[in-house]
């Protein structure tokens, strides 16, 4: 029975009366009271969390194959199914590697990866999908702007600094999140022989990167930027971290064909020869290739997972447009319907828009800008007016786009 007395009820796990507490829940034979309640309600929560997830706070049981993976990242870019699937199983087998007992013999060594594919084709996009899939930080770096310690330009650290942004200083987070490096093809070695200039930004930063790749304990500046003597720093352990590199490499065609042509000389080379799709070559890049390119052996091996991204033809910019869950046009229906107006395309609209994000030479950065140019007007008027629908029509586009600030753009080019 509930302890009862003359002064009423009480809360038989703090002894606070019912007059002190918002409420209290009478039971067969004890009563409790909200704070305790809600106190009970988050050590059954904490237990529970702490059981179904590994150290690295990571859910066993909600960790999706590399199928599911990839079926999500389908949700959102268009096209590119072979790095779609190396990532797939690359980020699948990074949290294998995470969930493993730590007295294990056999230790699954990391998998950076590097993205190999001209700009604007979706290697950001797809790092930033993952991201949001696995709910760990993300951040991303342009490996321009780093120099090598004590030059002009970012230290190699301010990376980690990005992290710990983005994880809210929550290291234990930070380390196990991932950073998108874009534009890793920026620090090649300048030519042959880097000893006639130093070569601060190139495989300088490279030999820098090398203790972030491969894991090791890096002192962070947490607010980036210089490192100087009476600044706090952050220890972070990289160990966990996935970084996953994409670069345009303009030109690595070039250094593949070659690889190809010297292969494919003498025995069966005519055969080999014919297999080989002379129009599209990325699909063929290897490791040595990267090497000719100007990245160091250390930091290839260190990125043991290289895809590539196909440039985007007219169908995929197509689709771009309307197919993937946060298309654009699906963002501005969104945006028009916030302010009660059913926005609606003619079909001949979005074949306009590709045909001219094409002649801009724009690829699918292109598609939003053109959109924007477009719908400009309507965003200004329709807000404060009634009106409850807005069909576009490829007039209206024209129309549009054309008195627009784009066509200044195109003809000052
Ligand atoms: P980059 O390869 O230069 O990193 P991004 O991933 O930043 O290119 O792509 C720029 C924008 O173009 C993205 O935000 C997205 O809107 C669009 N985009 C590019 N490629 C695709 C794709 N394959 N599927 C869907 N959208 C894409």
């Amino acid at each position: 029975m509930a302890k009862k007395n003359n002064n009423g009820s009480f809360c038989s796990f703090c002894g606070r009366s019912d007059k002190e507490v918002n409420m209290l829940i009478s039971g067969l034979s004890a009563d409790i009271c909200d704070s305790c309640a809600e106190q009970a309600y988050q050590i059954i929560k904490e237990s529970l969390d702490q059981k179904s997830k590994s150290a690295f706070g990571i859910d066993k049981n909600q960790l999706p194959d590399p199928k599911s993976i990839k079926e999500y990242l389908d949700g959102y870019i268009i096209g590119q199914d072979n790095a779609k699937r190396y990532l797939a199983v690359a980020v699948y087998n990074h949290y294998k590697r995470l969930l493993q007992g730590k007295d294990d013999d056999i230790e699954i060594e990391k998998s950076n990866i590097i993205l190999v594919g001209p700009t604007g084709t979706g290697k950001t996009l797809l790092a930033r999908t993952i991201a949001k899939l696995l709910h760990v930080p993300f951040a991303i770096v342009d490996a321009t702007v780093l120099t090598e310690a004590g030059y002009v330009g970012e230290d190699i650290e301010s990376i980690l600094t990005r992290l710990l942004q983005a994880s809210d200083y929550d290291v234990a987070a930070a380390e196990r999140g991932i950073v998108f490096i874009d534009e890793i093809d920026k620090i090649a070695r300048k030519g042959d022989n880097p000893s006639i200039t130093r070569d601060v930004s190139g495989e300088g930063v490279q030999q820098g990167l090398l203790k972030l790749l491969e894991g090791s304990i890096v002192n962070v500046p947490p607010q980036g930027g210089r490192k100087h003597p009476d600044q706090k720093m952050i220890a972070v352990d990289t160990k966990n971290i996935l970084f996953i590199c994409g670069g345009a490499f303009d030109g690595i065609e070039r250094k593949i064909a070659q690889r190809l042509n010297t292969m494919v000389v003498g025995y069966a080379s005519s055969k080999n020869n014919a297999r080989v799709d002379r129009e599209n070559l990325l699909q063929y890049v290897a490791p040595q290739d990267l090497k000719s390119y100007g990245l160091i052996p250390e930091i290839i091996g260190r990125l043991p997972i290289l895809t590539y991204l196909d440039a985007l033809d007219r169908s995929a910019l197509r689709r771009i447009l309307t197919e993937p869950k946060n298309s654009i046009i699906r963002q501005y229906i969104k945006l028009f319907k916030m302010d009660n107006v059913t926005l609606t395309f003619d079909e001949d609209v979005y074949e306009y828009i590709v045909d001219k994000a094409i002649e801009y030479k724009l690829g699918a950065r292109g598609l939003r800008s053109i959109v924007e140019t477009i719908m400009m007007d309507a965003m200004f008027t329709i807000p404060s007016t009634k009106q409850e629908e807005l069909h576009v029509t490829k007039e209206y586009a024209v129309t549009q786009l054309e008195s627009s600030q784009l066509i200044r753009l195109k003809n000052s080019q």
